[in-house]
């Protein structure tokens, strides 16, 4: 069997790890399976891409389409006209695709169109936010794909009913988890610890690059002096996002708590969430990492496609803008850490249970 795997962006890369290491795991047992790595070049930064091809033992791609940024349809034109290329010149039995990306959704419907089977991991989760760029991609996705790998039953019961036949849809847990199990450790100190004196469970995460909370300029600003403010004693280490640097652009917003550093690799940067007291974020996947490590987190979104982090785990979603996390932060403070729990099949074997299916079926 044939596999071509697509990735395209920061958060895929560290999905497509453990599932190129469990091909291989199968392979150097006698499986008849092999895979292409086709890097679509969404995410170019050496920061979030070469940096966790890297640290996480990647091989390197054999093809990068090099599509580099551009508006959604660019970007996603781009692709799509790149993936064809690929493809032609090179055949497989089926598209690998995972997460919900512009690749995730590009090449997906580029494979389907050259009748070529495509498998969906981390498919079925929805925050039911059309005006999300990755809901529609999720939507896209999963409307045309053959195999549908899931995180949860919640995935389950929106595949189910966007009509999707029961057969297809494989409760597998989690891939990103794999990785965080795989890497605990490896996990390192950043080389900036010291230098800022970072002392354990006594400092904050922040990630902010969701459109809604870092487009407009005066209220991203406005943002990060309120949450500067509400961390009264406690350091703030805030990995900043090339998107988001983009719009704060070079000017020095005056922080008391506020360290702005660079976007971290993987290895410091667990080793940061799994050290901290809490993380404020708007991102899906550290939402899941923290729920893993029980570590407290404040999600600055109005809606979640992963209720399991907050039904099961760790997070708590605080809206936009300031005032529902001044409110819940000031609980927490009062009343610590709520109890919490490890979803269903999150346990690391995730991509070993995803492609012991593809083989069996077919
Ligand atoms: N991440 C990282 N370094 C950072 C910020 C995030 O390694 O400075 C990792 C994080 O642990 C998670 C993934 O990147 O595994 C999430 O990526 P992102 O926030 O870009 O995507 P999203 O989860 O929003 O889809």
């Amino acid at each position: 069997m044939k596999i071509t795997i697509v990735a395209g962006a920061r958060p895929n890369f560290i999905k497509i790890a453990p599932i190129i290491k469990a091909i291989e795991k199968k392979q150097n047992e006698g499986a008849l399976i092999s895979y292409r790595l086709v890097h679509t070049g969404q995410h170019y930064d050496k920061s979030l891409s070469d940096t966790f091809f890297e640290e996480l033992n990647i091989p390197q791609p054999n093809s990068n389409l090099e599509v580099k940024s551009g508006s959604q349809s660019v970007q996603t034109a781009a692709i799509m006209v790149a993936f064809e290329q690929e493809l032609l010149q090179n055949s497989c039995d089926l598209v690998l695709v995972v997460g919900d990306v512009n690749s995730t959704m590009a090449c997906a419907i580029v494979a389907k169109k050259m009748n070529i089977k495509v498998a969906h991991v981390e498919a079925g989760i929805r925050s039911g936010d059309i005006t999300m760029p990755e809901e529609i991609n999720r939507i896209v996705t999963d409307s045309i794909s053959d195999y549908f790998f899931t995180t949860s039953l919640w995935a389950n019961e929106n595949l189910l009913k966007y009509g999707i036949s029961k057969e297809k849809i494989h409760f597998v847990g989690n891939v990103m988890i794999d990785t965080l199990y795989q890497n605990l450790n490896r996990i390192k100190k950043p080389v900036f610890w010291d230098e800022y004196k970072l002392e354990f469970e006594n400092y904050i995460i922040l990630t902010l690059h969701r459109p809604s909370n870092v487009d407009e300029e005066q209220s991203l600003q406005q943002l990060l002096l309120d949450i500067d403010a509400l961390a009264t004693d406690k350091k703030v280490i805030f990995p900043v996002h090339p998107r988001t640097k983009a719009i704060l652009g070079e000017k020095k917003l005056n922080f008391k708590n506020i360290l702005c550093v660079e976007p971290q690799g993987y290895l410091a940067f667990m080793y940061l969430i799994k050290n901290s007291f809490a993380v404020i974020t708007d991102s899906g996947g550290i939402s899941e990492e923290t729920t893993v490590l029980g570590i407290s987190c404040f999600t600055m979104r109005e809606n979640t496609e992963r209720p399991e982090t907050q039904l099961i785990g760790t997070n708590t979603l605080v809206g936009i803008g300031i005032e529902k996390l001044r409110k819940i932060y000031s609980s927490f403070l009062k009343n610590g850490k709520r109890e919490s729990g490890i979803p269903e099949l999150w346990d690391g074997k995730t991509s070993e249970r995803i492609i012991d299916i593809l083989l069996h079926q077919n």
